[in-house]
């Protein structure tokens, strides 16, 4: 099997060449990894890989540099701590992204009650996906989803991304709606990839839309009710650090970083400061960890991250697709041919302001009394 498909989203079974070897993306159930499950998963990044991993923005963590002739064996042991789904086509529909905020019975029900509907043979876009986010406050509206599970002023709703209201269910039925709504998008969709876009183009999902959800903010990292947010930058994270996390049970967010018991004492390289400038930094492995990359994206962002004013955003991108933030920044280093485009504005594919330049001239523009005005 050829594993070097671009535009796809790679999985467990269905892998990813990269620069530095295979991705390996895995889905923890609920978004929730045990404290075994992350220790033997440390022990196989060192073990088939380079010992890193990525935390992806839909609470995915993904193995890097894994040897194509170790993937047998990771998938058994994979199987064996039952991260690994039973063939590629469940993998991908399993897409579900469960808050972090909560424990409670329902919510995780839900997620599960959801995990075992979509074993069911549908025909669903790669990047489409679910939201349980059920806890007091619905938090992870910015996070990529296309129906969502949430819960309302009168109650749980469902909602497909886009609506502004969702339809009062209870938990007996909300999965049973969600999957109705599911069915729809595969018999309607057409040639839209996303619920948003096809509700924009006129499409109207079969759902009674009765309430808004209660919104709250995403986790930002700090101590919570519901444990220590620890943010990692660029959400890389090594083996080591994933077995310093694993003191207890843990949630993985779509905001790269992880919610964990107390911590007693912090590395260097963890967020734990929400004013730290690295959260407002993005970028994507870069050269030489991905082959579409011709410049080295991540010290250039570190560097450049304590000398961003304000609130300003910066996403230094290894080449026009953006993988690390496919939204807008308020500037964008986009590589090409070995130097860099520079966007303000706008994101990594979007008409560049100044082109051509090399890294003397972007800590020329963007560090100092030199730096214009973002
Ligand atoms: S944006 Fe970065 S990670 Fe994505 S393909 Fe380009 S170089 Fe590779």
């Amino acid at each position: 099997m050829s594993h070097n498909v671009k535009g796809w989203c790679p999985g467990a079974l269905r892998p990813m060449e990269s620069g530095d070897g295979l991705i390996v993306r895995l889905r923890p159930r609920a978004s929730r990894l045990g404290i075994g499950q992350a220790l033997a998963l440390a022990d196989l990044a060192e073990a088939h890989g380079s010992g890193e991993f990525d935390l992806g923005n839909r609470a995915s963590l993904q193995f890097r540099g894994i040897r194509q002739k170790s993937l047998p064996e990771l998938h058994q042991a994979l199987h064996t701590l039952d991260l690994l789904d039973d063939d590629p086509a469940r993998e991908a529909r399993r897409n579900i992204l469960t808050t972090p905020i909560t424990n409670d019975p329902e919510t995780l029900g839900l997620s599960a009650a959801l995990e075992a509907a979509l074993a069911e043979d549908l025909d669903l876009p790669a990047k489409f996906g679910f939201a349980v986010d059920t806890g007091a406050r619905a938090i992870l509206g910015g996070a990529s989803a296309d129906i969502r599970l949430e819960r309302a002023k009168e109650g749980l709703i469902v909602r497909a991304d886009g609506m502004a209201l969702g339809e009062r269910v209870s938990a007996a039925t909300a999965v049973e709606r969600a999957m109705d709504i599911a069915r729809w998008f595969s018999a309607h969709a057409a040639d839209h990839r996303r619920m948003s876009t096809l509700i924009t183009a006129g499409g109207e999902p079969p759902l009674k839309a009765a309430s808004p959800p209660l919104r709250g903010e995403p986790l930002q990292p700090a101590e919570t009710e519901a444990g220590s947010c620890v943010a990692l930058p660029f959400g890389r994270l090594t083996a080591a650090t994933l077995r310093a996390l694993a003191t207890g049970p843990l949630r993985l967010t779509p905001w790269r970083s992880v919610l964990v018991g107390a911590v007693v004492a912090p590395a260097p390289d963890w967020i734990i400061d929400p004013a730290d400038p690295r959260l407002r930094v993005s970028a994507c492995p870069g050269k030489p960890s991905c082959g579409s990359a011709s410049v080295v994206t991540r010290e250039l962002a570190a560097g450049l991250a304590p000398h961003l004013p304000g609130s300003a955003s910066l996403h230094v991108s290894g080449c026009a697709k953006g993988c690390a933030h496919p939204r807008s920044a308020d500037i964008t280093l986009t590589g090409r041919m070995g130097r860099f485009d520079l966007i303000r504005n706008g994101r990594a594919c979007d008409p560049p302001a100044l082109q051509d330049l090399s890294i003397d001239d972007v800590h020329t523009l963007l560090r100092g009394p030199l730096a214009p005005p973002l």
